[in-house]
């Protein structure tokens, strides 16, 4: 069953993903208006899925890092970067690797799962091979059965996370999770490098501020898409965001900071401002798989923000300035990854709808596609939270149900086009 592909089949299979990846770069760089400093996120996701040579984004310092695999915004990658390693977010958009997921995700699992457990399966994929070691959060069913499942091909740490978050007890047992991670990340370095490696208050200091620079800029990204006529598309947004699973996370602030500074000057509005502004909440959209935002912006809308956890939500607040003190710092960090987190596999979770209230607020929503991944079960649990917010906010909502297969797209397409039509309506009343 776990029977590696042949090694032509492997060839081909890797080609597909290339093209699949290829395909989606090349319509981000067809769109018109397009910031000249998009490029570099768009050949940071072009070295790992098209070329696959992702060794010129792990340099740091100058010199290859460690590299260490990581399937959700709960890992706490301050620490992964504090003991001199790299994090890589594997979470798998890929259609193409699917298939081979199906040999160890049920048929009803969600698509997420299984395009991941694919590219780890087959090998192939560089990042994914590079990988010894990945870490893996157990938030929803979904995330705990793939880990036991991935064990068989690599290192599974599992991070058991509480999901009553706001109960004292959950805080307690999540900070001692995080204080172990520390520990086993001390090890493996120890044992990888051949001497004594550990995190040190200075240098998980200095870890938080680089990754609080980075939050800082995607904070700016976001002001600037809230803005009455968008810079940027939202596709190309979510490009750059994605991009930040495989950058080293200091080029990925300078290239954004380079981004802002473009937007900010250049006051170009890509599409008009009557086009209907939609945010995308539910599932993660994970690079390639742009089918929705794509189907949503061909047909006359903009996307101007999202709640996806390979996006805004996986930058989302900073660690709360602690005193230079390890321990300190162990709680700011455990706190930081577990009270801001809105994933609807936490309950009860009344913060989501507090956080998506007030974006569609700030970012003049006039309507909400809700992304459901087939078998995502969490996310569609919360939808009809979602759309009494909407209701409140008086704007409309639509719920899609969809995977990473392009065969349904014609029927999304009709869809989305009268969802969007009927915002077209009502914007001109
Ligand atoms: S949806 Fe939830 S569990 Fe999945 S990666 Fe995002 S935060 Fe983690
Ligand atoms: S939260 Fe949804 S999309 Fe994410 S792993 Fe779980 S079932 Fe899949």
């Amino acid at each position: 069953m776990n029977k590696p592909l042949q090694p032509q089949a492997a060839g081909r299979w890797l080609r597909q993903i290339s093209r699949e990846a290829g395909r989606q770069l090349a319509m981000l760089r067809d769109l018109t208006d397009g910031p000249a400093a998009l490029a570099p996120f768009i050949e940071a996701l072009e070295q790992v899925f098209v070329a696959n040579d992702p060794r010129s984004l792990l340099l740091r310092d100058g010199a290859t890092r460690s590299v260490i695999g990581i399937y959700c915004i709960l890992v706490p990658e301050e620490l992964i970067y504090a003991v001199g390693a790299i994090p890589l977010r594997l979470c798998g958009g890929c259609s193409s690797s699917c298939a081979a997921g199906e040999e160890h995700v049920p048929r009803d699992g969600c698509p997420l799962a299984k395009s991941s457990l694919g590219l780890t399966a087959q090998p192939g994929l560089a990042v994914y091979d590079l990988c010894d070691v990945v870490i893996v959060p157990t938030t929803c069913d979904a995330k705990r059965k793939f880990a036991e499942e991935l064990s068989r091909f690599r290192e599974v740490w599992m991070l058991e996370v509480p999901h009553l978050k706001d109960s004292e007890i959950s805080q307690q047992a999540w900070l001692l999770q995080v204080m172990a991670l520390k520990e086993r990340l001390e090890q493996h370095m120890s044992r990888e490098q051949g001497r004594r490696v550990r995190i040190t208050a200075q240098t998980l200091d200095q870890a938080i501020q680089v990754q609080a620079a980075a939050q800082s800029q995607m904070r700016r990204l976001q002001a600037l898409r809230s803005a009455e006529t968008s810079p940027l598309w939202g596709r190309q947004a979510m490009v750059a965001a994605n991009a930040f699973s495989f950058m080293e996370v200091e080029a990925w602030t300078r290239a954004m900071r380079t981004l802002n500074d473009e937007l900010e000057q250049r006051q170009i509005a890509v599409c008009p401002a009557r086009a209907p502004r939609i945010f995308i909440a539910g599932s993660p959209v994970i690079f390639p798989n742009l089918k929705l935002p794509t189907l949503i912006e061909e047909l006359g809308a903009i996307l101007v923000a999202d709640e996806s956890c390979v996006g805004e939500r996986a930058l989302y607040d900073p660690v709360g300035h602690p005193e230079r003190n390890l321990r300190a710092q162990l709680i700011a960090l455990a706190a930081r990854t577990l009270m801001p987190c809105i994933c609807p596999s936490f309950a009860p979770n009344e913060d989501r709808l507090v956080t998506l209230r007030r974006m569609i607020a700030s970012h003049r929503v006039d309507g909400v596609v809700y992304h459901v991944l087939k078998g995502c079960v969490v996310y569609d649990f919360e939808v009809g939270r979602v759309e009494a917010v909407c209701k409140e906010s008086g704007v409309a909502m639509v719920r899609i149900e969809t995977d990473y297969s392009p065969e349904d797209v014609e029927q999304l397409r009709t869809r989305i086009e009268a969802f969007v039509e009927m915002l077209v309506q009502r914007k001109r009343r």
